[in-house]
């Protein structure tokens, strides 16, 4: 069976490495030039982080992550509301941690090295002939095979194909996202400052924090700050002096530091045909349960599964199952990153109040609920 992957993403090279343990070798084609930028920080669970198991990629994982233990919500003005035990409620269903994106995708790599991987060429749409599809690259060139898979992550061109235009959800806010090394603090502590109008986290990594600030964007957007790193600073600082260090970090030119919109979109259709969409592509992510990637890799594994159990011949019912197993499952981690989104990223003073008073009372089942009851179910 001929394979091209559209998106050498987490979901693009876990399938890619999947396919390669059973000795099928499947073709990728990545918008990038290179794997080089390590972009940001991935908190993998153990539904995630079970697949590199599979893979034999856990001592490497292991070596080059930080484990997530405590999970500590201040207010904000960096005064404490609730800490978590998230190792605690992690810890028997397998290993988690933090990771920086661009490290993740070199292990994912080592696991299929001879795949043919072409960086800088985009696939820009495709043909379904018969039994065939014939891949178009932005390079003019097409190459066919008998099944596609668009992983080609939020605003995919496959999707928009597959699918049509969707409309995105808009939280409306978005975030700047830098790392901080060489830091005093608890190495394996999350801690997110919820403050009015602006919301940052801290997330562990290998020897440092990766931070998330996240505002709205017509507060904090580019079109507003431009290059600007001191009005991001100035407007963070709010959250209090426990906050100085991690903004001291933050560049003054903001030129190389990510800007994400916070949206996300849901497409009804997650096939057609001899065509597939996995990870962000099918139904994306708010980072703000932190779950996007480990749910990429779970939908890689649940569709390598699947096509193990065929040939060519019958792909499209292959691909009628992977939906049935992986939608319901991703769009119930997407419901939950939304209601989080929407208790996180709060403008006003009065109801951030509120909220905080809430939080108290909050119990991490009741906060991240798909997540605690997800671990213990099967794919
Ligand atoms: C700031 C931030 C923090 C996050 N934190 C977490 C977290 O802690 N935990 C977590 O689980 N998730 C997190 N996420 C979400 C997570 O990154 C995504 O859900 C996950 O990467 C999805 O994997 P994917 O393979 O579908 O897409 P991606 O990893 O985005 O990969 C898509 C790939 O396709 C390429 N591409 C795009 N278009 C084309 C094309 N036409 N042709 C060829 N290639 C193309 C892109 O260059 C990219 O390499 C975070 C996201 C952000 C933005």
């Amino acid at each position: 069976m001929k394979i091209i992957i559209a998106g050498a993403g987490i979901g693009g090279m876990a399938l890619a490495a999947l396919l390669r343990q059973r000795g099928v070798t499947a073709e990728i084609y990545e918008r990038a030039p290179n794997f080089d930028h390590s972009g940001y920080m991935l908190g993998l669970y153990p539904i995630g982080a079970r697949v590199l198991h599979g893979l034999g990629l856990m001592d490497d994982f292991l070596a080059t992550s930080e484990r997530m233990d405590i999970y500590t919500v201040r207010n904000g003005h960096g005064q404490e509301i609730h800490t978590y035990e998230l190792g605690r409620m992690l810890d028997s269903f397998g290993y988690s941690g933090g990771i920086m994106r661009g490290e993740l995708l070199a292990l994912l790599r080592r696991r299929c090295e001879d795949v043919p991987l072409h960086f800088g060429t985009s696939v820009t749409g495709f043909e379904e002939a018969g039994d065939t599809v014939e891949v178009k690259l932005s390079d003019g060139s097409t190459n066919s095979c008998d099944l596609l898979v668009g992983a080609d992550g939020i605003h995919s061109a496959i999707r928009r194909q597959l699918a049509g235009a969707l409309p995105d959800h808009e939280t409306g806010w978005g975030c700047w996202v830098w790392v901080v090394r060489n830091t005093r603090r608890p190495p394996t502590a999350v801690v997110e400052h919820w403050g009015a109008g602006r919301f940052l986290g801290l997330y562990p990594v290998k020897g440092g924090l990766g931070v998330v600030a996240a505002a709205p964007t017509r507060v904090m957007g580019p079109s507003v700050v431009g290059e600007d790193g001191r009005k991001v600073k100035t407007h963070f600082a709010a959250l209090g002096d426990g906050v100085a260090d991690v903004l001291a970090a933050l560049p003054d030119d903001l030129g190389s530091t990510f800007w994400w919109q916070l949206s996300d979109v849901r497409s009804e259709s997650w096939h057609r045909g001899r065509v597939a969409l996995l990870g962000d592509a099918a139904c994306a992510f708010l980072p703000t349960a932190g779950v996007g990637a480990s749910i990429a890799l779970e939908s890689a594994a649940v569709l390598n599964d699947e096509l193990s159990r065929t040939d060519a011949r019958f792909l499209p019912s292959a691909l009628a199952r992977y939906e049935m197993r992986r939608k319901p499952r991703a769009e119930a981690f997407q419901d939950d990153s939304r209601k989080l989104a929407s208790m996180m990223m709060i403008e006003s003073v009065e109801l951030s109040w509120g909220r905080d008073q809430l939080m108290r009372f909050y119990t991490l089942d009741m906060l991240a609920k798909t997540i605690a009851q997800s671990l213990a179910k099967p794919i």
